[in-house]
């Protein structure tokens, strides 16, 4: 036996690539002989989040088995590490009740009856159905709804060359708020920290543990760490993230902005900001505020503006408001002005998701950065778009020239993404309906909130005339579509993805492990289905067969985009798709694949990902070239202008890139705000969230002079509703969980399969003693559900919590449902709109093909929160705002553990009201939206016109 050194010197880190093709581990299954087994290993990325970490494939040479999954030591962000969820991979793909082969319903929406159809009648079905709507001019009908992407431009790119606006998206239950406060600065609507560099590391996420990107990014805060950065973290609940953190700072959930802006304060009354950073790249001189205008006054006169306009955040009142304490708050603000350029941060969902106003932390957050002068650094806050490589595809359709309302209605004009929690609603109100829908990794009945106006919504042939759910996996969503459609995992399927996980740009290969090793070994597949499980098929290949089943002759000019570039008139292939891009468009990656004798193509299956490059920073300080500068010209306020479009800005003489906003600076002060009808938000401020103490005491009916109902409307309790009014928080993620596709993860589950709510001991005695263990009734504005309490420390008093990762159900006990993470219930709607859900059987062991699910061990499936909640659309951001009041006391005789009832009527009042306080377009000009704020799928600038 081998010596292993204490400080683990010697320990193997990953297997070199040089070994790949004959990898020799001794059979654990053989213990205690020495039985050496052989694996081909085959690179390819986790498609278990956003992150896009690189996975070994461990195939058995003896039987062409994958055994195991570990991570990718040549993936630039992943670096070889993964959390639990990339091993858990083998679970997903060995699963015994994933859906194998498109089957197609044969009973009414959701009763459950399915048979087994061919991919050529489900190209057929589709691609006839949707070639009418386009034809006909109803393309708004044809609409895709995505959950988790997983690619970057396939998308995107095949419903331009469509010619339809039909990209539907979860963005707005997620992290849209954040990206509008982030892109109001900017145009970047995410920060890529630079984690690893920086001095002071300020999370209001849980990036240790889950968030954007967590696995790249916990191991560049450890670095960080482990250089001697400090970190602080605000979040009300103790998360294992805020357990490392040298500061934890529990604020009273939607006071984050007070808590930033009482810092930004501390900052200029103190003197401690960058000027000679703030002057040169913020838009200081439009500065309007309190009756000052910047225009022609000096720098110093529109900072002294700023210190009067913030004089009203003292650390005193942010502790008001928040529960963190004053003296913390100087401390903190002091040590991050003293990191200077070197301050990261990170805000994504938390905060920004769950409150009323929730864009205004993130654009509190950013003025930090600007007066430190962190942005652009080494060690600070960079862009996203500027850490993501996203290569261009060969014949890149034109932009579209329709708006479809449904995707970007009037109302919301700032939205950043689509609205697509209310789509039930919206065709409810009678604004269009959907002729061919296809949800893709998507769950909307589980993991929106509202998810029984869904049902009704998906069960209503009129509103949705054709619905495939394109999955890995059964779900509740799945069980109302028309066609259920089966897509692969990581190991299944071709995908390109960058994220912004550190301080350079790359790009990593998806790839299907059998497929590849089949054809190395000389065989020759068609399609991707053919080499995999069942006729488990990959979405790129889908959508070029759907795209030449939409237009088989070419006469609607859609093939064009969906044909070899190689070989004419032929379909597109992956190798032609993947192979032309990695030769044109991805810098650096043909000359590091000659130096190998390899095409870019087989580099990239040879390793799985490529480093773009490590230049990363200032890129906004990039002199605009002599090409560029041809027949430009410069306005009074420095910025560059070339056929009507900014290009860039003069600053201390030099024409620079800038960045992509109005100013081509940093927008200290946002006169798109003023123009879009909201002049109060002109610069970062703070207001009360819709769940803030005021508002709960105007609930109740009791006098609340605080309350302001100008952005919140007044919650109006259910007769049924009873007990003290809490806060929930109900957006924390569980590290090893994947909202719907782990379903069936054994690894994952056996961790992770409660979802108690948690109580703070100090409520809990204020309950009458409420302990760990008791049957609690949670009552929202339109229903209620029925779990176990957990007392605990580990969040502030006044906030009870809930993961939403658990509480998966199903309707029939045993046949195409996932049986390790779900509850058999019965679903009832006892009177029109009301719905009544009670669980039958809990989980327990079952015989399959594969061993593990006869080791089932724990019985909860845990209890389905998301859909008590009622629709809070942010009246700026457009964003779901998740948490909520509620109303909780202990359950009663005859509740039983699981119990959800909902009334969608009520729901869909509360749709209403949250609705009259959003101020709809026309902005100037008849526009629909600003032009310069982006859009998913960008439309042809004449579209953004109202007719
Ligand atoms: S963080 Fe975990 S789930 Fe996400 S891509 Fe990486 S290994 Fe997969």
């Amino acid at each position: 036996m081998t010596d292993f050194k204490r400080d683990g010197s010697n320990l193997a880190y990953c297997p070199p690539v040089e070994k790949w093709d004959d990898w020799v581990e001794l059979d654990p299954e053989a213990w205690p002989r020495r039985v050496e087994k052989h694996y081909d290993l085959v690179p390819t990325v986790c498609f278990n989040c956003e992150s896009a970490c690189g996975l070994l494939a461990y195939v058995d040479k003896e039987n062409g088995k994958v055994i195991k999954f570990e991570g990718n030591p040549m993936h630039p962000a992943s670096r070889g590490r993964l959390c639990a969820k990339g091993p858990a991979t083998i679970n997903q793909i060995h699963d015994p009740d994933r859906v194998l082969y498109p089957m197609k319903r044969n009973g009414p929406r959701g009763s459950g009856k399915w048979t087994r159809t061919t991919w050529d009648e489900v190209l057929e079905t589709f691609g006839s159905r949707i070639r009418k709507a386009i034809q006909e001019g109803r393309g708004e009908e044809v609409m895709y709804h995505v959950g988790r992407p997983g690619a970057d431009f396939v998308m995107e790119r095949t419903l331009q060359a469509w010619g339809i606006d039909g990209h539907n998206s979860h963005t707005n239950v997620c992290s849209s708020s954040a990206r509008l406060g982030y892109l109001l600065w900017h145009y970047s609507d995410r920060p890529s920290p630079d984690h690893a560099n920086a001095r002071f590391i300020l999370l209001m996420s849980a990036h240790l543990e889950s968030g954007h990107y967590f696995n790249p990014h916990a191991q560049r805060i450890i670095d960080g760490k482990m250089a001697g950065a400090k970190l602080a973290v605000m979040d009300p609940r103790l998360s294992n993230t805020a357990s490392m953190a040298d500061y934890w700072m529990p604020t009273y959930p939607g006071t984050e902005a007070a808590v930033l802006l009482a810092m930004a304060k501390v900052i200029l009354d103190e003197n401690r900001f960058d000027s000679a950073f703030m002057r040169k790249w913020t838009n200081w001189e439009d500065l309007e505020v309190d009756g000052f205008s910047a225009k022609g006054q000096s720098f110093e006169s529109a900072i002294d503006a700023l210190k009067k306009h913030y004089a009203k955040f003292t650390p005193q009142f942010a502790e008001k408001e928040s529960g963190v304490k004053a003296d913390v708050i100087v401390k903190i603000a002091r040590e991050i002005a003293a990191a200077g350029s070197r301050f990261a941060s990170h805000l994504w969902r938390g905060s920004a998701s769950g409150n009323l106003g929730g864009w205004q932390p993130a654009r509190a957050l950013m003025l930090l950065h600007v007066l430190t002068g962190s942005v652009g650094t080494e060690g600070g806050h960079n862009l996203n778009a500027w850490n993501k490589f996203v290569p261009k595809p060969y014949k890149v359709p034109p932009p579209q020239t329709r708006w479809n309302e449904l995707l970007y209605p009037q109302e919301w004009p700032l939205c950043t993404h689509e609205m697509s929690f209310l789509l039930p609603h919206f065709l409810k109100e009678g604004r269009g309906r959907i002729e061919a829908y296809f949800t893709r990794v998507f769950n909307p009945v589980w993991t929106y909130p509202d998810g029984f106006s869904w049902i009704e919504m998906l069960r209503d042939e009129e509103k949705v005339g054709l619905h495939a759910a394109l999955t890995p996996t059964w779900s509740e969503t799945a069980w109302f579509a028309d066609y259920v459609l089966p897509m692969g995992f990581s190991s299944e399927r071709h995908d390109l993805m960058s994220q912004e996980s550190y301080a350079g740009r790359w790009i990593g290969f998806r790839q299907p492990v059998n497929r590849v090793l089949r054809e190395r070994k000389g065989e020759k597949f068609e399609y991707t289905y053919q080499s995999n499980p069942g006729e488990v098929w990959e979405e790129d290949e889908f959508w070029i067969s759907l795209s030449w089943a939409i237009d088989p002759d070419g006469s609607m000019g859609i093939r064009q985009y969906f044909e070899s570039p190689y070989r004419p008139g032929e379909k597109l292939t992956v190798d032609d798709y993947y192979g032309w891009m990695f030769d044109h468009s991805v810098p650096g990656l043909p000359e590091a694949a000659k130096k190998e004798g390899l095409t870019p193509l087989q580099y990239m299956r040879k390793y799985g990902a490529f480093e773009v490059t490590r230049d990363v920073y200032k890129q906004n300080e990039k002199a605009l070239s002599e090409a560029e500068l041809v027949d430009s010209k410069v306005d009074p306020s420095g910025v560059v202008t070339k056929s009507g479009k900014a290009i860039g800005v003069v600053v201390e003489g030099k024409p620079v890139v800038g960045y992509n906003t109005p100013s081509r600076k940093l927008e200290l002060f946002s006169k798109t705000m003023a123009d879009w009808k909201w002049p109060e938000f002109t610069l970062p401020e703070y207001y009360r969230s819709h769940i803030h103490r005021s508002a709960q005491t105007a609930s109740l009916g009791e006098p609340s002079e605080d309350f302001d109902p100008t952005y919140a409307p007044k919650v109006e309790w259910p007769e049924h509703a009873k007990g003290d009014v809490y806060t929930l928080l109900p957006i924390f993620r569980l590290p090893n969980l994947i909202h719907t596709r782990s379903g069936n993860a054994k690894f994952l589950y056996e961790i992770s399969h409660k979802n108690p709510l948690w109580i703070n001991p100090e409520d809990a005695k204020r309950m009458g003693g409420i302990r760990t263990g008791d049957l609690m009734k949670v009552h929202t504005e339109i229903g209620y559900f029925v779990l176990h309490a957990w007392v605990t420390e580990g969040l502030v008093p006044g906030v009870v919590a809930c993961s939403h990762h658990l509480g998966r159900w199903r309707v029939n006990k045993d046949d195409q449902v996932e049986r390790m993470s779900s509850a058999w219930v019965d679903l009832k709607e006892v009177g029109k709109g009301q719905w009544k859900m009670r669980q039958l059987e809990s989980v327990l062991p079952y015989d399959s093909p594969d061993p593990e699910t006869k080791r089932v061990w724990w019985s909860d499936a845990g209890v389905h929160q998301d859909i008590t909640f009622p629709v809070h659309p942010d009246p700026v951001s457009g964003m779901h705002c998740w948490h909520q009041m509620v109303r909780v006391e202990r359950a009663h005789t005859g509740d039983r553990y699981g119990d959800i009832f909902v009334d969608t009527n009520l729901s869909f009042a509360v749709y209403q009201r949250w609705k009259a306080l959003a101020r709809p377009a026309p902005g100037p000009g008849g526009l629909r939206r600003p032009l310069w704020i982006p859009r998913v799928v960008r439309p042809a600038d004449s579209a953004y016109y109202f007719k």
